[in-house]
């Protein structure tokens, strides 16, 4: 399989250098020239090593069967995953479902493709023979980060170092990263907000004066973000995947439509879902679910995507995102690989912060896809009235999805499934409000309470955070972050 630019602006390359290159250096993002069709039949009973391995072949042809196996077993196993088939399919009401996909290592569901994208990230260097040592350069708000750190952690030949806003992270996100081991990875709060940190890191990537001093060393700088295909093909996996147990199961049989609700931020998620469904997966339409920060659902609904408008903190902060890059690719996709289009399209909005599609491309778009976005307090209500009347609690981010959900619902037979994107102890504050009312100052004992009430287990990553001992305390001024990455790496001034 070759990968083309959505501005068609770059040859098209094989898999390993679309890994390799993350977005194309011009502008634009790597996509399949073509999507492979996928063999549904005689689907049960499959192993999600299995799906994996059917889904991924012939999206990544140029790496060895072997090589593919072997990254799919380190990734996706009972080390790495506490669920047996690596998602969690669970039912919450008559034909709706919740599809956990946050049994990893750090609890979000980041974890699924960042357990698998460094194994991606060492066969694609050993392939190319490369010798120079990789610095992998993350900004994050939140999850990205420690889900990565813990990806990338002890891989040879490989460092990490992660930058987050002092402020803009969560105690026990923070405490999540601070608490990392493994001899290569470097996590430094900046004082400033997120921003800051993704300009900062954007600026070390185009330093020139950097990379020559790097290199001069045996280094050289890579990201691990989410416009990189070795992290969105992964996530093609457990669409498959969630629909073959739902066969197995006799809740469908091969064939049935489905539909899924994904809570939606950068427009990776569901992305994923949409080439599941070019692949050839029975989806009837995937649900797009917004929070406040509703960018998208006013775009599907109106064609026009404007960035200039009131940025919301919410509940959700993953979510809280006024550029979803991954839209691009979903607009080449939809324009039947218009590159011209798309080019001037993201020309227009990094001019004016905005621009505006035409009917034909905003009806292929809403032919697969519905939007949809809720406010604060229905996010509240519906963890609260969630747990209430099912017993199952909610994440905030999945409660956006699962009112969504319930607001373009027609009664009809086909079965939903909804991305639960966190577990609810990642945000136990957010849903100990929407289950009980009550507000703790201190995350941990929101933990605590929301276990003594609910009796759902603490996932693993947070019930042995506090006692973990601390050790990265670095804080940073935003002018320093190439400076530390100097010093971190030993390279002297
Ligand atoms: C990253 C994240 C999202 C958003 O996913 P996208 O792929 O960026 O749309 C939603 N929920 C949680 C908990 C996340 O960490």
């Amino acid at each position: 399989m070759r990968y083309i630019s959505t501005r068609d602006n770059h040859r098209p390359v094989p898999s390993a250098t679309a890994i390799d290159t993350g977005m194309v250096p011009d502008g634009g993002l790597f996509v399949p020239e073509s999507v492979p069709p996928l063999d549904l039949p005689g689907t049960t009973d499959v192993s999600y090593a299995q799906t994996a391995t059917e889904v991924l072949r012939p999206l990544l042809s140029d790496f060895t069967e072997v090589d593919l196996a072997e990254c799919i077993a380190r990734a996706y196993n009972p080390d790495t995953f506490d669920a047996p088939e690596v998602i969690e399919l669970v039912p919450l009401s008559q034909r709706r479902f919740v599809m956990e996909l946050w049994h990893g290592p750090t609890a979000a569901f980041k974890d699924v493709a960042l357990q698998i994208m460094p194994h991606f990230v060492k066969v694609v260097k050993r392939k190319a023979g490369e010798e120079r040592h990789t610095v992998i350069l993350v900004a994050t708000s939140g999850d990205t980060g420690k889900a990565a750190l813990e990806g990338f952690k002890n891989c040879p030949g490989i460092s990490i170092v992660v930058f987050y806003p002092e402020q803009g992270v969560s105690e026990i996100q923070k405490r999540q990263m601070a608490v990392t081991d493994g001899d290569n990875t470097h996590v430094v709060a900046v004082r400033g907000n997120f921003d800051d940190c993704q300009s900062g890191v954007k600026e070390l990537f185009g330093d020139v004066e950097l990379k020559e001093r790097l290199g001069a060393r045996g280094f050289m700088l890579s990201s691990a973000n989410s416009i990189n295909w070795g992290r969105l093909s992964p996530q093609i996996v457990y669409y498959v995947h969630a629909y073959r147990m739902l066969v197995a199961r006799g809740e469908l049989r091969a064939g049935d439509p489905v539909d899924f609700c994904v809570p939606t931020g950068n427009f990776g998620n569901i992305l994923a879902g949409y080439y599941a469904m070019c692949m050839g997966l029975p989806i009837r339409r995937l649900v797009c679910a917004s929070n406040k920060n509703r960018i998208l659902a006013d775009f599907f609904t109106g064609g026009v995507y404007d960035r200039n408008r009131e940025f919301h903190r919410t509940m959700s902060p993953s979510m809280d995102i006024l550029l979803s890059s991954n839209l691009e690719r979903f607009l080449f996709e939809t324009t039947r690989h218009d590159a011209s289009k798309v080019t001037a399209w993201y020309r227009e909005l990094a001019a004016s912060g905005r621009f505006t599609v035409d009917d034909n491309t905003r009806a292929a778009m809403v032919r697969s896809l519905v939007p949809g976005w809720v406010d604060e307090p229905r996010v509240l209500e519906t963890i609260g009235k969630t747990y209430d009347e099912l017993g199952y609690v909610l994440d905030p981010h999945t409660a956006v999805a699962v009112a969504v959900g319930e607001d373009i619902r027609e009664r009809d037979e086909v079965p939903m499934v909804i991305d639960a994107t966190a577990s609810p102890y990642k945000f136990s504050g957010s849903v100990l409000v929407g289950i009980c009312g009550e507000r703790k100052d201190d995350e941990f004992r929101s933990i605590e309470r929301l276990h003594e009430l609910s009796g759902v287990p603490v996932h693993r990553a947070l019930s042995d955070l506090r006692a973990k001992p601390i050790r990265h305390d670095t804080t940073i001024g935003p002018e320093s972050m190439k400076r530390t990455v100097l010093d971190i790496l030993g390279v002297a001034a």
